[in-house]
């Protein structure tokens, strides 16, 4: 593994015991990297670090980012916060408190230490979006009030307070808009649709469709979005983004569920259920920006990567 995307020693990941903090973490060590791991174990879990936990050059820390912390490293990556409609919906104030407090200590941290930091935003971003694909300069269509808010206006805000500390304060940012993102670890009771429509079809279990299924989202394995990350953290000095980081390649949630069906050999049968509300009609990320500015594209279509979570959903309910 080489060390071209960047050239820090100490590298402070939060949410580092999620799904995608946790790969993060992996490729960073496996490439000499002193790692230390913040996470409150809201949504993450110590087995997703548990390989690690005897490793000389990772640390973790139980802390919630929305206090303070003192700690002295080379760069941050910033992936604290729920990902999941039920897990950010079941705890609101303390979701926009995340992304709001939290990241105003962690950039509190960069400016004092005067390091890089690297934001884990959303396609969340742009709401129920009416232009499609996405590109970076729309603004979105995003609904203040709703069930979704607390974590799409969290995300917003932080954008926000990432761009008034870089230029008030000159911190180096990074800004990452991530679509939809699957893989191994995902929490398996975490409501996404992947993890339940594949839960569901192992158990033999209905698999639930949202809606009438023709809701469209793009879907990105989680070695490419680290890939993605760690370039985006790589960049030349001045490039902030925001990069939009998904695989363009466009499916309906009835796509989606057909090809768990096929790919887990299960019975299950499809069933509706009422769409929740304010749940994007379509999204779909335009990537040229990632193309240009980070020579990144993803490589690994649904298929492959679906089969490797498959295999792991599978081992776990063993
Ligand atoms: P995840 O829930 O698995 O990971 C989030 C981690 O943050 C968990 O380990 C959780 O315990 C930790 N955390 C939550 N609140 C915290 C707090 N106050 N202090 C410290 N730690 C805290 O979710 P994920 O899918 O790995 O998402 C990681 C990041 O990427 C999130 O910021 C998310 O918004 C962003 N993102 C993910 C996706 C995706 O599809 N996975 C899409 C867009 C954005
Ligand atoms: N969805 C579904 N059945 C489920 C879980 C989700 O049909 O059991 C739908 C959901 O309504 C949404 C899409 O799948 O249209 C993606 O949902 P997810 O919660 O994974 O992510 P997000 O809505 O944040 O993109």
């Amino acid at each position: 593994m080489t060390r071209q995307y960047f050239s820090a020693r100490r590298v402070l990941v939060t949410g580092g015991a999620g799904f995608v903090g946790s790969h993060l973490i992996d490729r960073l060590i496996a490439a000499g990297d002193q790692v230390l791991c913040v996470d409150n174990l809201f949504t993450g879990a110590k087995a997703n670090i548990a390989h690690l936990l005897g490793h000389p050059r990772f640390e973790f820390l139980r802390h919630d980012i929305c206090w303070p912390l003192f700690v002295e490293v080379d760069a941050i990556f910033n992936l604290a916060c729920p990902a999941s409609p039920i897990h950010y919906q079941h705890d609101p104030v303390q979701t926009t408190k995340v992304s709001v407090i939290g990241s105003i200590n962690m950039l509190g941290l960069a400016k004092r230490t005067k390091i890089p930091i690297l934001q884990a935003s959303t396609s969340e971003v742009y709401g129920d979006p009416t232009q499609h694909p996405q590109t970076e300069s729309y603004w979105g269509n995003v609904n203040p009030i709703g069930l979704r808010s607390c974590y799409d206006e969290g995300k917003r805000c932080a954008e926000t307070l990432f761009f008034d500390y870089h230029r008030q304060h000159g911190i180096k940012v990074k800004v990452a808009r991530i679509f939809n993102t699957y893989g191994p670890r995902m929490h398996p009771a975490d409501g996404r649709v992947v993890s339940n429509f594949v839960m569901q079809a192992l158990r033999g279990e209905d698999i639930t469709i949202f809606g009438d299924g023709s809701q469209t989202r793009s879907f990105c394995y989680v070695d490419d979005l680290v890939e993605g990350l760690l370039r985006l953290m790589g960049t030349r000095d001045g490039f902030t983004g925001p990069v939009n980081i998904g695989n363009p390649v466009e499916f309906t949630i009835r796509e989606l569920a057909e090809l768990v069906i096929e790919l887990t050999g299960s019975r299950s049968k499809l069933v509706q259920l009422p769409l929740p509300s304010d749940d994007p009609t379509q999204r779909k990320p335009d990537i040229s920006l990632a193309r240009a500015e980070l020579d990144w594209e993803p490589s690994v279509p649904l298929r492959a990567g679906l089969e490797k979570t498959i295999a792991y959903f599978r081992q776990l309910a063993n």
